[in-house]
């Protein structure tokens, strides 16, 4: 009677002491730890304490690869994250014996060591298990406890410890799991909701394409995240751009075989993703993915909603390219292929904020040309056309780059010349005016005729004539008619002018 009665008092001791044990376990867990990682980091001195051990190591079971793959150890209660794989065959009895029972004195090792399983669903099979009701298959882990001394093996009691330990640890990660799913899941969303939001309102291409990359970097956090355009005609690669952890977007070089060499790396690996991005068949590039750096394979989730941002970013793209087509067509002059007169105040307003800003001058030169009314009215309106088209094509070529030709209405036109003095604006304007009085129209439209041209310019500097848009069209105007009034065929500078 007195023997039955102490041993239920040694059971309820130890159970009350395991009881609580297991409490503090679950409350040093419940505090948030992010990630998996982090759980383990957190878990593996606790448990090193609560069973007397030396050392913890955590395995991650690859089942397909059938390797156990060591990722952290614990000793001393420091934590150390380690690699090595050990191969495991899945049908010893060792192996069948700790799937069984959850865990297994070490076979090998010639100190006390044991095998204890962990064992989750993960957040994939949690979803599928609350939409089905049925247990999917689930994630695997194993620690290996052990203590160096050989003669302090590990009791019955203390495996039963340590399988509480892992069950409770085992649904730890998977709400930590699931919980960074879910929060996965939500950036995604999160990026999904302003890629829409780029989508609907910035519709010039290199904006569309900046905000695409940086959102989709935002969201997926690889190491570098590329957008290749191509060539609607050739299919070829003609201009990519990438942007890698610092946020910064880069522009790339396009080598020859950039497409081949592209396709060749993301083939076979799971550290690079290639996506085609296309439109009802049309082909408009590629986004290509990769975490070469940090060599972490890209999951399977993520190439799924990959592929469902691409036919959205496809469409963006193919949105854009449309829109700075017609914005091509409506900033140019059909006839002359000179800019219109609103985009050309648009661009004369900037280059007066920039001007100022940096302390810079500028040129405007207005241009007409001389009796043109007489040249329609006499050859016709299409010869008449023709010397309109002649005098345009003498001033794009004879211009830098950075200069913007105008169509301004009718035969009048004004050219914008940034960083150009006025006495430097003279010399373009004369040589405007050589090769223009250079050119011979086709005399079959004339009749036989040879008909010769010419112009008159008026020129007004920023910011010594004015730093005011109007006022400085307006000295430009009275500069040129200063030449019109003067005889015509020639070019006059404002502040000239004013000094007569
Ligand atoms: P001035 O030397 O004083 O400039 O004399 P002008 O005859 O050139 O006079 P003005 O600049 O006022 O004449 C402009 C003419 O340009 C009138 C208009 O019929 C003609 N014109 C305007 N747009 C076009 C066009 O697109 N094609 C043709 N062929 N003629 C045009
Ligand atoms: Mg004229």
């Amino acid at each position: 009677m007195f023997k039955k009665y102490f041993a239920f008092t040694v059971i309820s001791m130890e159970t009350n002491k395991r009881t609580n044990l297991l409490y503090s376990f679950y409350q040093a867990l419940s505090e948030h730890f992010g990630d998996m990682q982090s759980l383990l980091a957190n878990a593996m001195p606790l448990i090193e304490d609560y069973i007397g051990a030396d050392r913890v190591f955590y395995y991650d079971w690859l089942d397909k690869k059938s390797v156990l793959s060591l990722k952290i150890m614990c000793e001393g209660k420091k934590v150390y994250n380690l690699q090595e794989d050990i191969f495991v065959d899945k049908n010893s009895p060792e192996i069948i014996k700790l799937l069984q029972d959850g865990v297994m004195d070490s076979p090998s090792l010639d100190y006390p060591a044991v095998y204890v399983l962990l064992k989750w669903r993960g957040p994939q099979n949690s979803i599928r298990t609350m939409k089905t009701g049925v247990s999917m298959p689930s994630s695997l882990g194993v620690f290996r406890v052990e203590r160096l001394k050989k003669n302090k093996p590990f009791t019955e009691s203390e495996k039963e410890i340590l399988i509480e330990l892992a069950r409770e640890l085992s649904s730890r990660i998977n709400l930590t799991e699931v919980d960074m799913y879910h929060s996965a899941q939500l950036k995604r969303a999160e990026a999904l909701n302003k890629l829409s939001a780029v989508f609907a309102t910035s519709l010039r291409l290199s904006d569309s394409l900046q905000e695409i990359l940086l959102s989709i970097q935002d969201a997926f956090r690889f190491d570098r995240t590329s957008l290749y355009l191509c060539d609607p005609k050739t299919n070829d690669i003609i201009e990519g751009y990438s942007v890698d952890l610092s946020g910064e977007v880069k522009t790339l070089e396009i080598g020859p075989n950039i497409k081949k060499k592209l396709v060749a790396d993301a083939s076979n690996s799971d550290i690079r993703l290639m996506i085609p991005l296309s439109v009802q068949g049309k082909n408009l590039g590629f986004m290509c993915f990769d975490n070469v750096l940090s060599r972490t394979p890209i999951k399977k989730g993520e190439v799924l909603s990959l592929k469902q941002f691409s036919s959205q970013i496809a469409l963006a793209i193919d949105n854009a390219r449309l829109f700075e087509k017609v914005q091509e067509l409506s900033n140019y002059d059909d006839l002359t292929g000179l800019a219109l007169r609103r985009f050309f105040k648009e661009n004369l307003a900037q280059e007066i904020y920039r001007s100022k800003r940096f302390n810079l001058v500028f040129s405007l030169i207005l241009l007409d040309i001389d009796y043109f009314k007489q040249i329609n009215d006499t050859y016709g309106h299409l010869f008449g056309d023709e010397a309109l088209k002649s005098v345009s094509t003498i001033i794009k070529e004879s211009l830098r780059q950075t200069d913007l030709p105008c169509r301004y209405g009718g035969d009048e036109m004004v050219i914008l010349l940034p960083r150009t003095t006025g006495e430097e604006a003279k010399h373009i304007a004369a040589r405007l005016l050589k090769r223009v009085k250079e050119i011979s129209l086709p005399a079959d439209l004339s009749g036989g005729k040879e008909v010769k041209l010419s112009i008159s310019q008026g020129i007004a500097v920023f910011p010594t004539d004015s730093d005011e848009m109007s006022n400085l069209f307006k000295c430009a105007d009275d500069a040129l008619y200063h030449v019109k009034q003067g005889g015509r065929g020639f070019y006059a500078l404002y502040e000239d002018v004013k000094k007569k």
